[in-house]
């Protein structure tokens, strides 16, 4: 995957009459107005683009470490943070560290907007909960994204669930709106979940505060503001194998079959005093290759839904 550095100017029109509750989507792309962001909250820098695939970009130890930077948060703030934190330890097996020596650790900064990385980038890693978004919700959005999980409406298999409007959205913000190849990005055994706190709400990025999503079938509310979906820990748990306890993860679903006719599938180790690291399979894939046009990214899906 190309290397790419991603410098997008994000002008984002949120819909202020809209008569679905706001969502955490909705909060934190209005605070990420004017933003250079990718997808509205992603800080993407020169690093190729991870997908939550990628064990390498785990947090294997399932312990993040985390420094808030002096001063940016008072007490009242820091514990609406941490009340996120918790949520990942009472409904995964994931926990938060006060940093002290680590390597690799998350640096929570109030800084311009609300955004994060998507998976452990290495060292020091910041994530900002700007003015905004401070609250629950957007604090659990965006360490799911430092977690490993993309935008729900990502998913390769999005097209079979809604409907990209793209005669909604703001022209120059369609590629927030892309969609991942399924050699990227797993959705992890799991239907597609319109309630994701990863989702974006129905308006997002819309030029006319019409719908820049809608369902296939039915009228469901898209994103929330609560916190965790049922579906969002289902996946949090497989994602890092929190049914076992230490020692080496369940390995991934295979990989679809990549440009080279193999398939992969990964695990990682998650006790550091035991084996360490992850390890991957290939195999070659079997009979005609399947792969090799796949794109891994899909700037095209408007002609799928026009
Ligand atoms: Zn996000």
């Amino acid at each position: 995957m190309a290397q790419l550095l991603f410098v997008l100017i994000l002008t984002v029109l949120v819909s202020s009459s809209s008569q679905q509750e706001e969502t955490v989507m909705d909060k934190i792309l209005a605070a990420n107005r004017d933003m250079n962001l990718f997808e509205g909250d992603i800080m993407q820098t020169a690093t190729s683009r991870n997908g939550i695939r990628d064990v390498s970009k785990l947090w294997v130890t399932r312990v993040i470490p985390y420094k808030f930077k002096t001063g940016d948060y008072g007490n009242s703030e820091q514990n609406i943070i941490r009340q996120a934190m918790f949520e990942f330890t009472a409904r995964a097996c994931i926990s938060f560290v006060p940093w002290t020596t680590e390597t690799d650790y998350l640096y929570i900064k109030k800084g311009s907007g609300c955004w994060s990385n998507v998976g452990r980038r290495g060292g020091r890693q910041d994530l900002s909960l700007g003015n905004g978004c401070v609250t629950k919700g957007a604090a659990i959005h965006e360490l799911m994204h430092a977690a490993g999980f993309w935008h729900e409406q990502s998913r390769y298999d999005r097209d079979d669930w809604v409907i990209i409007k793209w005669e909604n959205i703001k022209e120059g913000k369609e590629h927030n709106f892309y969609r991942y190849s399924e050699l990227d990005v797993s959705a992890l055994g799991t239907d597609y979940d319109y309630g994701s706190i990863m989702h974006y709400g129905a308006t997002a990025f819309s030029s006319n505060r019409r719908p820049t999503i809608v369902a296939r079938v039915g009228t469901p509310s898209f994103g929330q503001r609560r916190g965790f979906s049922d579906t969002d820990v289902v996946k949090l748990n497989k994602l890092y194998s929190c049914n076992e306890s230490v020692g080496w993860s369940d390995w991934t679903e295979w990989s679809p079959c990549d440009d080279t006719c193999t398939k992969t599938r990964q695990r990682f180790c998650s006790d550091p005093n035991g084996c360490t690291g992850e390890s991957m399979e290939t195999e070659t894939c079997p009979g005609l290759c399947q792969g090799a046009n796949v794109a891994r990214v899909i700037p095209s899906a408007r002609k799928f839904d026009a």
